[in-house]
Parts: C-alpha cells; sequence; structure tokens
C-alpha cells in the first residue's frame, strides 16, 4: 500500500491485488451474461431511417462526418425547402448516399421538400429525445417519475451552456432557479424516497442538479480566473441558497480542459463560504483521461478530509476527447488527455481504487457504461469490503439501457443524468452522444455494432510502454531545421500569470528612459527626443525616442552600403543562425516584450503574447526558408552542362513598420530582408519606439554585423520619406495605411540620379473587412468570432471585421445576441489581465475616429454603443455597432481602424456576395455558414487575400495562413508565407559546361 502525506490528512491509494483481476473478471462475466439477457440497448437497435443512418456511420467515417454536420444544422432550418437543400448539399454526393433508396428519397425532396423534411426532422428530434429531454414541464417530470417507479435516481442538466452574454449567463441562471422549484414542487407529492438514494451511511437528495459553471459567466478569461470567479459565484449564490432551501444537490460538470482548474478553485472557494459550508449536499466530476486527474483528485480528497461536509465525485472518462486533442495541437500545447484509450480504463481503475479506498472522506459515482469499468469498480468494493450501496453508478439518458437493468437487478444504486432544453441548445450534447455511440474506441460500439466478443471487452487495459507520439505539425526543410510555431502562453497557468504581472511591474520600473537610435551598432542621441504615451495613461511616459535628421538617415544608409558586401556574402546557414538566435532571445525574455506591448501600445496580455510569438515564428521560419533558398537549385538537366538557379540579394532596403503589431511585423519585414542578404534600415512607427529599441538590442546581442540592422526613430514625413527617395535604397518593405503605402509605391517608381536598381516595394496596406453570417450559421460560433474580430486590439488590426453582412433570416436574432454580448465586453486598461477591449493608440487616433462615429451618425443607424471608463488621460473610443449602412457609405467603404462595425442585412447569398465584394480592398473575409453549397461559394467568389470559414478573420499565423491581400490592400506579397523571401532577392542563373574535348563528367 502507498500512502500519500498531506497537510491535511493521507490520501491513500492500494496497488492492484493478485485476487483483483479474477475478481473483475467473475463480476463481468456475471454483468455480461445479465446484459445480454437482456438484448441489446435501444440506440443500438433503431428500426426504419435513423436505423440505416446510423448503422453507415458506424462503418462510414466521410458519411458520419457529413450526417453529423446535418443534424448540428437541421434545428436551425426553418422551412422544408431549407432542410431539402441541406440534405442534398450533405447527402446528393457518390460518397455520402446512404443507401440505394435515398437518391429517390433526394429527388423527392427537390419536387416536394414538404414530403421529406418533416420526416427527416422528426427522426432527429426523435434521435436527440432519445438522449435528453424536452422543455415541456409535463414531460420533464413524466420522465423522472417513470424513473423513479423504476428505482432510478436522476440528476437534471440544463442544456445551453454557451452563453455569450451576461443577459445569456443571467437568463440560465433563472432556468436552475426555476427548474429547482418546479420539481421541488412536482417531488413533493412522491410516495417516498428512491430506492437508489438509500445509502447507508444515509439518504441522498432526491432532487439532484448538474450544473456548468461556464454558464454563469459569458467573459470567463484565462488570464483573469478571479473574476470569474467572483462573477460565478454571485450567480451560484442564489442557486445554492435554493439548493440548500429544498434539500437538493449540486453537482459541478467537468467541462474543457481550459476550465477545469478554474471549476476546482471555484468548487472549493464556494464550498468553504461559511455560507454553503455545510449546505447544500454538492459534488463534482472529474475526467480519468486527464493526465492531472491523479493529482487533482489526491487535492480534493485532502480538501474534503478539512470540511464539515462530505462530497460526492463523479469519476467519468471524459466527454470531450477529440476536442482536446484538436485544441492542444492547433496551439502548440502538450495534450492534456491520454492518447491511447487503454490509458484512460486504466487511470479510470486506478481513481476508482482511490475513491473506494477514501470513502470514508468523499462518495464514490462512477460516470461509467463500460462493463469492465463497472465490474472493476464492484470488485474493488467487494475486496475492500465497501458496502455495494455506500456508492453509486451514474449512466447517461438513453444509454445503455440492459446495462442499467442489469446493475437495478444487482442491487447498485443508480443515478441517470437527464439533460433537458430545447434542440437547438442540445445539439453540442447530441453530438457528444453520438460520436460516443459511434466512437471506434466505444465500448457500447464494441460491443453492440462491432460484436466484439466478452473475453476481449473484460480485458484488462494496459498502457503503451511509451506514449504514442502524436506531434503537433512541424515543417521540416530539406531534412535540416524543423519549424515549429511558438506556442501562445496558458494563462490559466498561475505561474504564467504571475509572470506577467511582475513583468510588467518590472516594465514600469523601467519607464522614461531615452531611447537613442542606432547606426553601425553605435547608439545616437539627439536634442530631440519624442515621448512614446501609454494609450491608458497619457501621463505615463513609456520611454523617450531619438529623432533622427535627414543628415542621420543618409548616414543610416551609408552604414548600411558599407556593411552590405561582406554580409551579402555571408553563407546563408550562418545568416539564418542569426535569426534563430534572435527568436531564442525572445523567448527567453517574452514576458518582458509582452509587458512592454501592454504599456507601449496598449495590448492586451493575450494580444501582446500573439505578437511576440509571431514575431519568434518570423525569425525561425524565414531561417528555415533562407536554409532551403540558399542551396543553388538545378533546373532543367541536359548532358555535357550544369545549369543552377540561386537567389542573391538586392542590396539595401528600407524596413518601415506600423505600431498595432509593433514588434512581429517590424521583426518579420526585417528578419526577411536580412537573412536574404541585405542590409536594412529599420523605421518604427512614432508610437512605438521602445518596442523597436528592444528589437535592434536583440539584433545587436544576437550578433548580427554592425551596420546589417541599423535603426531610425524620427518622423515618418521626413526621414522616412528621405530613405524611400534615396537612391541608394534598393527596396522598401512597408506595413501601414493606404495613404503612406500609395505614396511609397509612387516614390519608389521614380528613379533619380545614381540609383542602379529599379526598386522593389513590399507594401502591405489596410482593409476593410467582411463577414458574412449565412442563415444557417452556427450563432453561437458567429457571435463570438465576429465579437473577436471586430473587437481585438479594439479593430485596430488591418485584419480586423469591419462591415458584417447577415442573412435576413438571422438578422433579428444575431444582432441581438451581437449587441448583447458586445455589451458584456470588458474594457479598461490593456494590463487589466482580463478586460478585452483597451484604449485606441493615441489621442490623435481617438479623435478621428470619434469624429467618423459622429459623421456616422449621419449615414447609418447607431445601433449600440458601449460604455467606456471616464479617465480623461486614457484614449478610449467606446465600441460602436452600426446598422442600416448604406453600401455607398465612408462607414461602408473607409478603413477606420478602430472599434466601429457597420452591420447590413442581406436579402440572400446573392446579394450578401455583392455587398462583400463592395469597395477597394481586399484583404481579410470570412463566412459562417453550414451550407457547403454557399462555403464552396465564398471560396469561390470572395474576394479578399485571407478567408475564413467558420471562425474568426484574424490572427494568421505563421507557415499556416501566410498572410497578405491585393486591390489597395497590397501587393500580393504573403508574410510568413513560402515564398515571401523571394521578394528580398534577384533570381540569378548559372550555367557552366562541362564538355571539355568530348568528355563530361556523368555527374555535371
Ligand atoms: C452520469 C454521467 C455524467 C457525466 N458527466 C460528465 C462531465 O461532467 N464531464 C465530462 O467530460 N464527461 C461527463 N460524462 C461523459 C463521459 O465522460 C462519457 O460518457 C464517458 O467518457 C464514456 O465512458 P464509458 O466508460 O461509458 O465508455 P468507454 O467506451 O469505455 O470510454 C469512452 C471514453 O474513453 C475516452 N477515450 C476515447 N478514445 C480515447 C483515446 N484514444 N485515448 C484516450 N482516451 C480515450 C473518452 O473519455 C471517451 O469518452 C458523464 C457521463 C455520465 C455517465
Amino acid at each position: 500500500m502507498k500512502a500519500f502525506d498531506t497537510q491535511t490528512a493521507a490520501i491513500r491509494v492500494s496497488s492492484p491485488s493478485s485476487d483483483l483481476e479474477t475478481k473483475v473478471q467473475e463480476w463481468g462475466e456475471k454483468i455480461f451474461s445479465m446484459v445480454e439477457a437482456a438484448g441489446p440497448p435501444s440506440f443500438f437497435t433503431k428500426e426504419g431511417l435513423a436505423g440505416t443512418v446510423m448503422d453507415r456511420a458506424m462503418r462510414d467515417e466521410h458519411f458520419k462526418t457529413r450526417l453529423f454536420r446535418f443534424v448540428d444544422v437541421l434545428p436551425t432550418l426553418t422551412s422544408a425547402g431549407e432542410v431539402a437543400r441541406h440534405l442534398r448539399e450533405y447527402f446528393d454526393t457518390n460518397q455520402a448516399r446512404p443507401a440505394s433508396g435515398w437518391s429517390v428519397g433526394l429527388k423527392g425532396a427537390s419536387a416536394a421538400p414538404w414530403l421529406l423534411a418533416p420526416v427527416v426532422k422528426a427522426q432527429v428530434t426523435a434521435l436527440a429525445r432519445h438522449f435528453m429531454l424536452g422543455n415541456n414541464e409535463k414531460e420533464i417530470t413524466a420522465t423522472l417519475c417513470q424513473l423513479r417507479n423504476r428505482q432510478i435516481a436522476f440528476t437534471v442538466d440544463l442544456l445551453g451552456e454557451t452563453v455569450l452574454s451576461e443577459a445569456e449567463a443571467d437568463q440560465y441562471a433563472a432556468r436552475y432557479l426555476d427548474m429547482m422549484a418546479l420539481l421541488a414542487r412536482h417531488m413533493a407529492g412522491w410516495p417516498g424516497p428512491c430506492k437508489s438514494n438509500l445509502c447507508p451511511r444515509g439518504p441522498a437528495p432526491e432532487l439532484n442538479l448538474s450544473i456548468k459553471i461556464s454558464a454563469l459567466y459569458s467573459q470567463i478569461h484565462p488570464a483573469d480566473p478571479e473574476t470569474a470567479i467572483e462573477k460565478i459565484s454571485t450567480r451560484l449564490g442564489p442557486i445554492l441558497r435554493k439548493a440548500k432551501e429544498s434539500g437538493a444537490f449540486i453537482n459541478f460538470d467537468m467541462e474543457s480542459y481550459a476550465l477545469k482548474n478554474l471549476t476546482l478553485r471555484l468548487f472549493k472557494s464556494i464550498f468553504s463560504d461559511p455560507e454553503f459550508e455545510s449546505a447544500p449536499a454538492r459534488g463534482l466530476a472529474l475526467q480519468a483521461y486527464l493526465k492531472d486527474s491523479e493529482a487533482d483528485l489526491t487535492d480534493i480528497i485532502a480538501w474534503a478530509r478539512s470540511r464539515p461536509r462530505r462530497l460526492t465525485v463523479r469519476l467519468v472518462k471524459g466527454a470531450y476527447w477529440d476536442y482536446e486533442m484538436v485544441a492542444a495541437q492547433q496551439k502548440g500545447w502538450p495534450v492534456p488527455v491520454f492518447a491511447d484509450k487503454s490509458q484512460t480504463d486504466a487511470n479510470f481503475e486506478k481513481l476508482s481504487a482511490m475513491l473506494l479506498e477514501n470513502e470514508s472522506v468523499v462518495d464514490a459515482a462512477f460516470g461509467t457504461h463500460n462493463v469492465r469499468s463497472i465490474a472493476h469498480a464492484l470488485a474493488q468494493a467487494e475486496l475492500r469490503g465497501v458496502d455495494i450501496r455506500n456508492f453509486e453508478f451514474q449512466m447517461l439518458r438513453g444509454m445503455a439501457e440492459p446495462v442499467k437493468a442489469t446493475l437495478l437487478q444487482l442491487g447498485c444504486r443508480l443515478r441517470e443524468y437527464c439533460p433537458v432544453g430545447e434542440l437547438l441548445p442540445g445539439m453540442a450534447y447530441l453530438v457528444r452522444r453520438l460520436l460516443e455511440n459511434t466512437s471506434n474506441e466505444g465500448f457500447l460500439a464494441n460491443r453492440y455494432a462491432r460484436n466484439l466478443g466478452r473475453k476481449e471487452l473484460l480485458k484488462r487495459p494496459v498502457a503503451p510502454a511509451a506514449e504514442p507520439r502524436r506531434e503537433t505539425g512541424g515543417t521540416e526543410f530539406s531534412g535540416q531545421t524543423v519549424f515549429k510555431n511558438e506556442p501562445p502562453v496558458d494563462f490559466t497557468v498561475a505561474a504564467e500569470r504571475q509572470k506577467m504581472q511582475e513583468a510588467i511591474r518590472e516594465a514600469r520600473r523601467q519607464l522614461g528612459r531615452r531611447h537613442p537610435f542606432v547606426i553601425n551598432h553605435q547608439p545616437v542621441s539627439t536634442r530631440d527626443w519624442l515621448p512614446s504615451l501609454n494609450p491608458a495613461n497619457q501621463k505615463e511616459v513609456i520611454g523617450y525616442a531619438a529623432q533622427a535628421t535627414v543628415a542621420d538617415a543618409d548616414a543610416a544608409i551609408g552604414a548600411a552600403r558599407a556593411a552590405w558586401p561582406k554580409w551579402a556574402r555571408t553563407p546563408a546557414d550562418q545568416r539564418a543562425a542569426f535569426l534563430e538566435k534572435t527568436a531564442s532571445l525572445m523567448r527567453a525574455e517574452k514576458s518582458a516584450l509582452c509587458a512592454i506591448e501592454v504599456l507601449e501600445a496598449g495590448k492586451t496580455w493575450t494580444e501582446a503574447d500573439a505578437d511576440v510569438a509571431e514575431a519568434m515564428d518570423f525569425c525561425n521560419f524565414y531561417a528555415g526558408q533562407m536554409r532551403a533558398l540558399g542551396r543553388p537549385e538545378r533546373t532543367q538537366h541536359v548532358a555535357g552542362e550544369s545549369n543552377f538557379l540561386e537567389w542573391w540579394p538586392r542590396g539595401i532596403g528600407v524596413v518601415i513598420a506600423p505600431w498595432n503589431f509593433p514588434l512581429a511585423i517590424l521583426t518579420g519585414m526585417a528578419a526577411a530582408a536580412m537573412v536574404a542578404g541585405n542590409a536594412v534600415i529599420l523605421k518604427p512607427s512614432d508610437q512605438t519606439p521602445v518596442i523597436a529599441a528592444r528589437l535592434m538590442e536583440l539584433f545587436i546581442k544576437a550578433g548580427f554585423p554592425p551596420g546589417v540592422a541599423n535603426l531610425l526613430t524620427g518622423a515618418g514625413g521626413t526621414v522616412g520619406a528621405h530613405l524611400v527617395e534615396h537612391p541608394q535604397a534598393d527596396f522598401i518593405a512597408f506595413t501601414g495605411s493606404k495613404e503612406v503605402g500609395l505614396k511609397i509605391w509612387e516614390t519608389a517608381g521614380r528613379t533619380r540620379p545614381g540609383q542602379m536598381n529599379l526598386k522593389k516595394v513590399v507594401c502591405e496596406m489596410g482593409g476593410k473587412n467582411c463577414v458574412i453570417v449565412d442563415s444557417d450559421a452556427d450563432l453561437d460560433e458567429a457571435v463570438a468570432g465576429c465579437i473577436a474580430s471586430a473587437f481585438g486590439y479594439q479593430g485596430q488590426k488591418c485584419s480586423a471585421l469591419s462591415r458584417l453582412v447577415v442573412l435576413a433570416d438571422n438578422y433579428e436574432v444575431f444582432l441581438q445576441r451581437f449587441i448583447a454580448a458586445a455589451a458584456s465586453m470588458r474594457i479598461g486598461p490593456a494590463e487589466g489581465p482580463g478586460n478585452f477591449l483597451g484604449p485606441v493608440i493615441s489621442r490623435g487616433a481617438q479623435q478621428r475616429i470619434l469624429k467618423i462615429i459622429e459623421s456616422g451618425k449621419k449615414e447609418a443607424t447607431l445601433a449600440w454603443q458601449g460604455r467606456v471608463p471616464n479617465d480623461p488621460d486614457a484614449c478610449y473610443v467606446p465600441p460602436t455597432i452600426f446598422t442600416e449602412v448604406p453600401p455607398e457609405s465612408s462607414l461602408f467603404r473607409e478603413e477606420i481602424f478602430g472599434p466601429v462595425l457597420a452591420v447590413v442585412r442581406a436579402k440572400n447569398f446573392d446579394e450578401a456576395l455583392l455587398l462583400a465584394n463592395t469597395g477597394e480592398f481586399a484583404l481579410t473575409g470570412g463566412c459562417y455558414s453550414r451550407s457547403p453549397a454557399n462555403i464552396e461559394r465564398v471560396k469561390a467568389e470572395l474576394i479578399c487575400g485571407n478567408l475564413y470559414i467558420n471562425r474568426g478573420i484574424t490572427g494568421a499565423i505563421v507557415e499556416r495562413q501566410p498572410f497578405g491581400g491585393f486591390r489597395m490592400s497590397g501587393g500580393g506579397t504573403k508574410a510568413g508565407g513560402r515564398d515571401y523571401l523571394r521578394n528580398f532577392m534577384v533570381p540569378r542563373v548559372v550555367t557552366e559546361n562541362c564538355l571539355r574535348r568530348g568528355f563530361a563528367p556523368t555527374d555535371a
């Protein structure tokens, strides 16, 4: 026996005894014999259309995807015509037709949709009703009564946990109170306790509710769990009070991993409150698929030991396995779940043992339908002498009915988890259940669809020796380096939050320093120093930047020109190594760099983190690209001659960068140019010179030779313009406004005396980006994605959403939810960890945007405007939504670069596309739709450089989404893409005749 001593008590866990496996097999055989006598669960015996369709889904992944997507969209389809159209789009393909009669049905659906549509809707509704109860009071109480009559206890869960606004969170909390009142009223007339609630330690509450805490606050932010706990507690308080009054039990369900620590903290904090310390009865779910779960259970048992009231731990395997795998891989985070099913099963058994071992402190509830897992719990209990009625089993409604019947016969206590709600909010739940019932790894499908035998199903789960590698994507460059995106910081980790807080404090200690510009590695001070101000507090000077003159610009060009020849001949591998070193230096001081951005650019924690990560990605990605490009490439092969293409640097470059991605864009353009063998002059924005000065320090520290990178701070109109005109400047890399970009484009086109090269301009300008919300869009996703795209970083991203075209069918409901969500955004200084929206960059920008809003009121209807903190020293602009915006208005056509959104209603999808394609820009665009045909149309017709479907339109990731637009948005170059470096080089071909006196080497 192994013991864990904690401050409060010992957590006891036994290692498996030799008798255990024999007992498990005995229980397993016994349960199987009884289960098999009862026949298969009803889900696996469905007849008619539903039966055929589910049968095919278990055998055909492509069909399963289409089916689940169709089921997901169906409740939003309001007309028979729409149902028929979606049926055709999802299933009228050679791959997806489920049965021969199907094509006839589909043809019928086209000709007479009212015939097929109601049948399909009824079938899917019946499928949903198999797993969840409707919203009808009578249906709910009748079902619970039936359960009780069969001696099955219940726990009720309210569907619709995705809340986008505080109004929705209020509604959700109110629904819980209503539900408790309804059930308490109804159950008062029940004859006596349900047998499954009778425990030797005393009866368990009859009224049992399960709750998802994320539904009680719409603005949960990973960096600010404290506010989340406070807000959720405020809404939970009345629910717990009512539960106390009604003698009810409250269980916290466990949701995605991102919410796990928050859920545990909230549970402990609220049930330590003197008001709730002793009542109501409480419990929480723990997921055995999580690698952390053993530590969490240890912790919760230790905590429970110090509490006046017992708690129940519902042990489950976990319902979000696929999501957790994808989410971790997309972010490049360690995968929190076990990768192998047997590891989850083995861990479930280990935690079951821990629960039973510590039954003096916690009540165990085993939430599983798996006969092996159940047999194991029973065997453990038997060996430990734990009364079978001292713990309970829990199962989901609509699943594993024969197993439920068997457990009752065996005298076990059984609780059914009953989700309640409308079809629409219940879709996520339904899809999770369908996935579970059709999963290749799932116990039920293996038993009833794939007919695996008892022996196989009762096998002891043995975790594989080494966890299978499921790596996130990395790109190999010619077998040399592997590029991986820098993962974002996970602010749910307390240490990361502390690190950031400390970095901000440290950045504050460094405020007000003078930052000379740098030529040839030499700092140059000037008489004039321009202050860089905190957008959230214009009295706070972040630093002072030296102001270069035209003569300084000439000196910088001279330094670059002098350094260039040697740098150009430095091997590509060496140049790449300097960039990689820069990235690693950035990693070492990531939080310090983020802190400067928070204070100088008004970036929130997550935005600043993303910017610094992107800067690192640019360095590493371009380094890898250059290593590949640095090797001459053979062109057409012919005997006796060698032909190679190679890339030469262009010369001297001027890099002019904006303030909105103050590190990433400056780094990206400079890194690409330098690694390609050019020498550069960096000209950052006047608004963010301090972060630019830090970058220059890093370039020097990384080992770039003097003169290769030079930094000039100063007025764009004079110094910047002079650099662009300079005959010795060979190319310009610019990101910024259309106005300046066009001027640069034009100026660079004029050849000046002494100029040796045609100037290349790499030019990225603005956008007036549009998202279409289709009539069948998933509004939970569309609202959240559009809020983030329109108002993230106060709308000051060139990729930001500024025109929203909503299909008429969805318009009212979308707008109502969207405005409620906007009204719930947290607004405040960027350094406040939970703030979503901060001030705009400067007083000038604030005044300009406020003016646009004023004149916008004459062009369109002001539908909503947020309230910002009343702080005269900060540059806040209230987030603003206009509706009825005429397509010809400036509100609809001109870039604003602030938190202002134009919303337009479109009659149909044709009109939506027409509206979206209006205007001179083509940067980002997006569409929320669940119509395969409309998605294809958007792909083919929406004019933009980066198109995003069913997600937000900002946040491009290096290599994954090479970024940049065309038309008046830019020259079509793609930053972070595979071709980007070629913009900074010229190709040349070297041909050598290898034939000497008729003899040619074979390898030529
Ligand atoms: C009453 C009740 C309440 C529940 N509450 C919650 C809750 O609050 N939160 C929650 O997340 N879930 C909850 N669940 C859902 C539960 O997680 C699933 O129903 C359960 O995982 C299915 O497990 P099983 O033992 O019945 O089936 P099995 O078929 O034995 O196990 C399936 C499970 O194994 C895991 N798995 C599948 N593939 C892999 C793989 N390749 N590698 C590793 N693991 C894998 C997954 O967790 C999957 O759900 C609850 C279930 C019940 C019965």
